[in-house]
């Protein structure tokens, strides 16, 4: 989004006029971002032969994964409902990766019959998919390498404490499994978790993967998983795919000569793909001076965009509406009845009761983790895709609160 001729734009549209268009609250993504994002990504890991698997749970709506599809990417999922989105898309079973954590089997055998290509979470999982399948379906085994890495505590994956992945100290364990049972492993994967802030974590668990991957036969892939950063405000430490990239080729080169094949490289860049390219637009209700602040109560709230209520995130929030207005401080609030603060203390520019607010990087884990708490509707999201501002998911309305309750006589 860009401040032109005194307005904000979103590919040369006015962003206003999108928001009366399809009303408020809204989420308008980029398609733009998204694809310089990709591209971006793809020449970073030039040279590693290499996959890109957007996760789903990031931004699941279909015209989103649509566009993915179209960039080139494919999919990494963690329920059957993200792969059946998946396939609704137009994605091939062979392109999605199934990463669940700690489902029943049975959900492991739906996805082998939908053709899904299956990551093993865990030794239990691994007993029984080589006991039911042997070699006749190929799975990748995650790992956890306990590299410490990540933002927040909900968001570190890789620590000793965690419940994803396999500990690379039971390998001698998989390795065995993987014998006595004929087990076809094709992949290895590993995700430290969101949030890495320097490239030296990342090759260190690379160098981890390489050194245990010697050790199958047979790889197709090493799934590197996410944890790129993006800034969420001026300064941020972001994550650099160039210098990522720079120091894997290396170690890339090394280890395809030692294993005498060129294998895939995978990443799963949720955040890093789409964040930025999303845009939560939100209507200023009441300007409310109290002894200790001015609130400005806005139409949304932790039903909408939890992030910085559940993780403390920090985005950035500028009023759209006025853009060269005097700037005050002002303490960005939600109208759940519930503590639901999207800012303290942020400098915007004077606020009136009617404005537009705009929440950056709003992409994602945005509209996928809103609710309906307090029965209010989830909002309306649009694609400005080549120009032209598309509807891609409705406002919900009362019949979509009332779809599944059973109304029973008292
Ligand atoms: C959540 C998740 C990702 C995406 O993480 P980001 O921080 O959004 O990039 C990738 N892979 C797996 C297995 C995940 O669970």
């Amino acid at each position: 989004m860009q401040l032109e001729d005194g307005q904000y734009r979103i590919q040369g549209l006015d962003v206003l006029e999108i928001c009366e268009q399809f009303g408020s609250p809204l989420f308008i993504y980029d398609a733009d971002m998204i694809r310089y994002k990709y591209e971006k990504m793809v020449k970073a890991f030039d040279g590693l032969n290499c996959k890109i698997k957007y996760p789903v749970k990031a931004l699941s709506n279909l015209s989103i994964l649509k566009l993915m599809r179209k960039l080139g990417a494919g999919l990494d999922t963690v329920s059957l409902q993200e792969a059946r989105l998946g396939l609704k898309a137009g994605f091939q079973p062979e392109e999605i990766i199934f990463t669940p954590n700690c489902v029943s089997f049975e959900e492991i055998q739906e996805a082998v019959s939908m053709g899904l290509v299956i990551n093993i979470d865990n030794i239990s999982i691994l007993e029984q998919f080589g006991h039911a399948y042997g070699d006749s379906v190929p799975c990748c085994i995650r790992f956890n390498p306990h590299i410490f890495a990540g933002g927040n505590s909900k968001i570190q994956v890789g620590h000793i404490d965690s419940k994803f992945g396999i500990s690379v100290f039971q390998r001698r364990h998989v390795e065995r499994i993987v014998k006595s049972e004929n087990i076809n492993v094709v992949g290895l994967h590993v995700h430290t978790g969101s949030d890495i802030l320097d490239a030296r974590a990342y090759l260190q668990s690379a160098n981890i993967m390489f050194d245990l991957a010697r050790e199958f036969e047979g790889l197709e892939f090493i799934d590197f998983g996410s944890g790129f950063k993006v800034g969420y405000k001026e300064g941020d430490v972001t994550t650099n795919v160039e210098e990522i990239g720079e120091q894997l080729r290396t170690a890339y080169a090394d280890f395809c000569k030692d294993y005498g094949k060129e294998i895939e490289i995978w990443f799963e860049p949720g955040k890093y793909m789409v964040s930025e390219s999303g845009y939560f637009m939100m209507k200023s209700n009441v300007i409310k001076p109290t002894p200790s602040t001015v609130f400005v109560g806005v139409d949304s709230g932790l039903n909408h965009f939890i992030r910085p209520m559940m993780y403390g995130g920090f985005h950035d929030i500028f009023n759209a509406s006025n853009p060269s207005g005097t700037q005050r401080i002002y303490t960005v609030v939600g109208y759940i009845c519930e503590t639901d603060t999207f800012g303290w203390d942020r400098k915007l520019n004077e606020v009136r009761e009617g404005d537009i607010l705009c929440l950056k990087n709003a992409g994602a884990y945005g509209y996928s983790m809103s609710s309906n708490y307090n029965s209010r509707f989830r909002p309306a999201e649009v694609m400005v895709y080549e120009g032209k501002a598309h509807l891609i998911r409705k406002r919900e309305t009362m019949d979509d609160l009332m779809r599944n309750q059973v109304e029973i006589e008292l």
